[in-house]
């Protein structure tokens, strides 16, 4: 479904990316791990286009998308962005809704509406409540949904866990599940390794802009270096 070949990108002098290859197949959820710096986020924002790689080339069903960034929410991708970027003076159903804006079929918008309230019942009951008001996992829940507005096919997501608490944490990878099997693509971008693993097919570990290790994350997740060095165990 996706697939990032010799991903190059470079920040001025700054080689942030440095030969990058991932592939994500229809329903997978794959996780790229990685400490910060690594290179995580700038993965994303080239597959969504905020970031202009050097050299590389990115398809989307086999279409090369590299070409086309701004379409990149009508190619059916959306990109949930690390720290949320909540429209903190509207309401919950308001950025809800923001989400869809590039679609005009108002039934099926509506019935996603009540899809992202069935996931989030969080959201339903403050669905009048300004965002800038809602606790760090209700904003995260409200991105993520907003996100879905969109209808999208893959999902891109970066650090869904950051700094949230450990129960927020747990239900947050719970309703990345959820979605998952709603017939949706997951491209997830997390430090929080164990947790990332523990709901992914594949996984990449990026190091210093280089992926070092690839593979399915019921194998990783048992690695004795990758849990020495992502899992904290020795
Ligand atoms: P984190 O988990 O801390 O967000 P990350 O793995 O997502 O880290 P990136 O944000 O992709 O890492 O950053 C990779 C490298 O590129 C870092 O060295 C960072 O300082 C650098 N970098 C990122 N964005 C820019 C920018 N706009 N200008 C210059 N350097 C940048």
């Amino acid at each position: 479904m996706l697939k990032v070949e010799n991903l190059n990108v470079y920040y001025g002098g700054i080689h942030a990316l440095k030969g990058v290859d991932i592939e994500v197949n229809q329903g997978e959820i794959v996780s790229i791990i990685g400490s910060n710096g690594a290179g995580k986020s700038t993965l994303l924002n080239s597959i969504s286009g905020i970031v202009k790689p050097k050299e590389g080339i990115i398809t989307y069903k086999g279409k090369e998308i590299s070409k086309l960034p701004h379409k990149i929410v009508k190619q059916g991708i959306c990109q949930v962005p690390e720290g949320r970027h909540i429209f903190a003076n509207l309401t919950v159903k308001e950025n809800l809704l923001m989400g869809a804006y590039i679609r005009n079929d108002k039934d099926k918008i509506q019935k996603d509406l009540e899809n992202v309230y069935n996931l989030f019942p969080r959201l339903k009951e403050r669905t009048s409540q300004m965002a800038g008001t809602l606790s760090g996992g209700e904003q995260q829940m409200l991105a993520i949904g907003r996100g879905l507005m969109s209808d999208p096919e893959l999902i891109l997501l970066d650090e869904p866990s950051l700094g949230l608490a450990p129960l927020i944490i747990k239900t947050i990878f719970e309703i990345i599940q959820q979605i998952k099997n709603m017939n949706k693509t997951i491209l997830l971008v997390e430090q929080n390794a164990y947790q990332a693993l523990a709901i992914s097919d594949k996984a990449y570990v990026l190091e210093q802009g280089r992926i070092v290790t690839k593979g399915y994350a019921k194998d990783l997740i048992n690695d004795a270096s990758i849990q020495e060095a992502y899992l904290g165990k020795k």
